[in-house]
């Protein structure tokens, strides 16, 4: 799961990581509020950014012409009518695709006065089994582009996890961002803070890009997380109710949170030749071969090791809602599950939903005659794949018809 710049601020805050103070806002009469709040306790520009579960919002474009999501406002005036420009338009932006996102939710926070732009991130080193913290002087810029170019900027620190982040290793780390004399403890602690933030969210990803040296009118100098994104391991989100609460369905695609609510595992892709699997790996193996065969698989779907006809009824209704879908292949490996269940499923959905496209199945396994012949007597028109090969060349050659 992933959640807003604005709440994952919240998050980093718990645990020290000094960000600016804000507010968000979901219509423009809030931001001029929250803008004029800001002004008045002394901050002289106040800065409106875009909330979309995507990033590279600063050099996005809106579909309405216009420029930036990310904008510096001096009155509470302008946030307003910059509110009123951003709120309900789609942004465009190197990260959401072409179809962009309609920004409904604002942050309105205290602008910094900008001194240096650094990069910071933590994730998941998968081939050391260990946390990792990156961070680079090149802050504000695309972080696949730094590391492809120019990778001596990254400076990378592996964490082991029994300890947590020691504070050597985060003074070693504000050093090769340049930090000196007066930053370097509110550094090691910011960063401290970050890898703290990681482990206590079950995070998958936290990063701030940029994190900021900025410059307070009197001219002292401190450090500041501008930007902060936050993934989160949904597998341990049971663990963190508050965090479940910062889930936005707007931001997520419409038949996967209809596939959540029914416990299934649906990814929309971008394919013709819908699948409909049970167990993560044969529907791997199902996505395979169907290109292996010249055709390209619409979804991911899998049903579970113990799909029920409910759950088996409800993933027929997701594949047709899916437009692109022309054919659809149902392929079931009966281990846990009775083929002939999962066959009584299929005629109940394929009735129930009044199916027209061509339905290709292949099952296998725990009392599959007595679910072919289910099917068989069924009197509807599905296509029997006796083996993983065969039915993928049916349904390639199906949905080209
Ligand atoms: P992103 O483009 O989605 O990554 O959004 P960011 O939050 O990183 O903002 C994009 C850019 O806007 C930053 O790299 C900064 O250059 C600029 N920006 C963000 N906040 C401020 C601020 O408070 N003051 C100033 N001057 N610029 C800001
Ligand atoms: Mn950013």
């Amino acid at each position: 799961m992933n959640i807003h710049e604005y709440q994952a601020k919240q998050l980093l805050a718990r645990s020290g990581v000094v960000v600016p103070p804000g507010e968000m806002a979901a219509t423009p009469d809030d931001a001029r509020a929250v803008a004029k709040r800001l002004l008045a306790e002394g901050h002289p520009r106040v800065v409106v950014k875009s909330q979309i579960h995507a990033g590279g919002r600063g050099k996005g474009t809106f579909k309405s012409g216009l420029q930036g999501g990310v904008k510096v406002c001096a009155t509470a005036d302008e946030a307003f009518d910059r509110a009123w420009a951003m709120l309900g338009q789609v942004l465009v932006t190197k990260q959401t695709g072409p179809d962009g996102r309609e920004v409904s939710k604002l942050l309105v926070e205290a602008a910094a006065n900008i001194k240096r732009e650094l990069y910071c991130a933590v994730l998941l080193d998968r081939s050391a089994g260990r946390p990792l913290m990156m961070v680079s002087t090149e802050g504000g810029m695309d972080i696949e582009e730094v590391a492809a170019k120019t990778p001596e900027r990254i400076v990378k620190e592996s964490i082991d996890p029994a300890t947590g982040m020691m504070p050597f290793q985060a003074r070693k780390l504000a050093a090769a961002l340049g930090l000196r004399g007066d930053l370097v403890n509110p550094a090691a602690k910011l960063l401290l803070g970050v890898y703290r933030t990681w482990w206590d969210c079950d995070a998958s990803l936290v990063e701030l890009n940029p994190l900021c040296v900025v410059e307070a009118p009197d001219g002292k100098r401190s450090l500041m997380a501008l930007d902060g994104k936050i993934g989160l391991d949904d597998n341990a989100l049971y663990r963190h109710p508050d965090i479940q609460a910062m889930r936005d369905l707007a931001e997520e695609s419409p038949l996967e949170v209809e596939a959540s609510h029914h416990s299934l595992n649906y990814i929309k892709l971008e394919g013709s030749i819908a699948c409909l699997v049970n167990g993560a790996g044969l529907a791997m193996a199902t996505m395979d071969i169907i290109k292996h065969y010249g055709g390209e698989p619409a979804n991911f779907l899998d049903v579970g090791g113990g799909a029920t006809v409910e759950q088996v009824t409800a993933a027929f209704k997701i594949i047709m809602k899916d437009a692109a879908v022309k054919a659809i292949l149902v392929n079931i490996f009966g281990g846990i599950m009775d083929c002939d269940v999962i066959a009584q499923g299929i005629v109940a959905a394929v009735k129930e939903t009044g199916l027209k496209l061509p339905l290709v199945v292949r099952l296998e396994g725990n009392n599959v005659v007595a679910g072919k012949r289910t099917l068989a007597d069924s009197g509807l028109p599905i296509i029997s794949g006796d083996s993983m090969a065969d039915a993928a060349q049916k349904v390639v050659k199906a949905a080209v018809k």
